[in-house]
């Protein structure tokens, strides 16, 4: 099979959704890998790391999809991208269809076969190609909270491991799921005091299991929400009800109750943010104030470390990528019912519900 990879073209897109190593095992099964020339260089892979791993280098994107048949990216193909695609390609990607009406009609009109990552799912339950770029977010929630909290930014200029003499910095976690646990533990690693509140017992559980001695959990009642807020120098939003907005457990009333200067990291942001008083910012202006309360509200986190986002991406992908290489989309879908809840369009037809639903149209 031919494989293609055009470089992303999304404002402030780094990655690119084939790794030098991803194609050099591609083209050891025997399929021919085509990649936009300076694709890579954003995440740090120079062209000559794709041809020494057998890939082929062409000049334009329009090469790119006129060779190819599978497109494999990390963003949802723009306006410009979609009518490149064609009947009987396959497009293996993130697509986020269900709040896209303008992508759906035209991933539909294409006549494409299109496998969304955010959809593929695991025998645990999980979603296999987003937990990568969670773990990412989770580590560098605490990170960027902490720099958040430096005064300079505006911040309570609180260090978060303290030093000897003087307390650490209070972490409060909402939500323990990928995120929360991957920042729960970042935060704890550089010597914070932190707590993981969920709705979750059986998560609660888990983590008092795994993790006792590194952080603490508490209910995420309202009452205990805003206890733990009340003392926090930093408070990491990370929750998800799958499939519908974040519920909001600040109000912007309740900023007046918290430390001045204290950091809020809306890491949920992508599903419009936990705290009443987010909204979403970019890397270039990732912070703002409200009430002398500091946001980070990014909602593309991943995308400021694109080598290390990359490459976990790339190593959950690439299982997929060569099965449907090897076996041909229809077979692949056919032989792994994770990979089949990926399909999200096929030949002019939508095949998920969901996105169904929130779009009103025919699965
Ligand atoms: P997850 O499903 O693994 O975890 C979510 C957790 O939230 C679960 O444990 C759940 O029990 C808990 N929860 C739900 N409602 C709650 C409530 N009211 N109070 C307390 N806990 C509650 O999800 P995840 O992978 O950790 O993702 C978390 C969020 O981060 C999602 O919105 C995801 O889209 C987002 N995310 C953002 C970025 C970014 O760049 N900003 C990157 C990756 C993920």
């Amino acid at each position: 099979m031919k494989i293609g990879c055009p470089t992303e073209i999304k404002p402030q897109e780094f990655r690119v959704g084939i790794t030098p190593n991803a194609a050099q095992e591609a083209v050891a099964h025997g399929h021919t890998v085509l990649i936009q020339a300076g694709a890579g260089v954003g995440a740090g892979f120079e062209d000559t790391a794709y041809t020494a791993a057998g890939a082929q280098i062409l000049g334009t994107a329009k090469e790119v999809f006129a060779a190819a048949d599978m497109i494999v990216k990390v963003k949802e193909p723009q306006a410009v991208e979609r009518k490149m695609l064609r009947e009987g390609q396959v497009l293996f990607t993130y697509l986020h269809l269900a709040p896209d009406p303008d992508q759906t009609h035209d991933l539909l009109a294409s006549g494409a076969t299109c496998i969304a990552y955010e959809t593929v799912t695991d025998r645990m339950g999980g979603l296999p190609l987003l937990a990568p770029m969670s773990e990412v977010a989770g580590r560098l929630a605490p990170q960027v909270g902490a720099w958040t909290l430096q005064k300079a930014n505006g911040g309570r200029g609180v260090l978060l491991g303290g030093v000897p003499g003087v307390s650490p910095a209070r972490v409060v976690v909402i939500g323990g799921g990928v995120v929360g646990t991957h920042a729960a533990r970042v935060a704890a690693g550089m010597g914070a005091d932190v707590t993981v509140l969920d709705r979750s017992l059986p998560r609660m559980r888990y983590l008092d299991d795994t993790f006792a001695g590194v952080f603490k959990t508490s209910y995420a009642s309202a009452g205990n929400t805003i206890e733990l807020a009340r003392s926090a120098d930093m408070i990491i939003g990370a929750v998800l009800v799958p499939g519908a907005a974040a519920p909001k457990l600040l109000s912007r009333a309740q900023l007046s109750e918290l430390k001045p200067g204290a950091a809020l990291v809306d890491v949920a942001i992508d599903q419009g943010g936990c705290f009443e008083t987010s909204k979403a910012t970019t890397h270039q202006d990732p912070i703002y104030d409200v009430d002398g309360i500091m946001h980070y509200c990014v909602a593309n986190m991943p995308g400021a470390v694109a080598r290390t986002s990359t490459i976990a991406l790339g190593n959950a992908t690439m299982p997929f990528m060569l099965a449907l290489a090897d076996k041909g989309w229809k077979q692949a879908c056919a032989d792994d019912p994770h990979l089949l809840a990926g399909l999200n369009v096929h030949a002019g037809k939508l095949t998920y519900a969901a996105v169904g639903e929130a779009l009103g149209l025919a699965v």
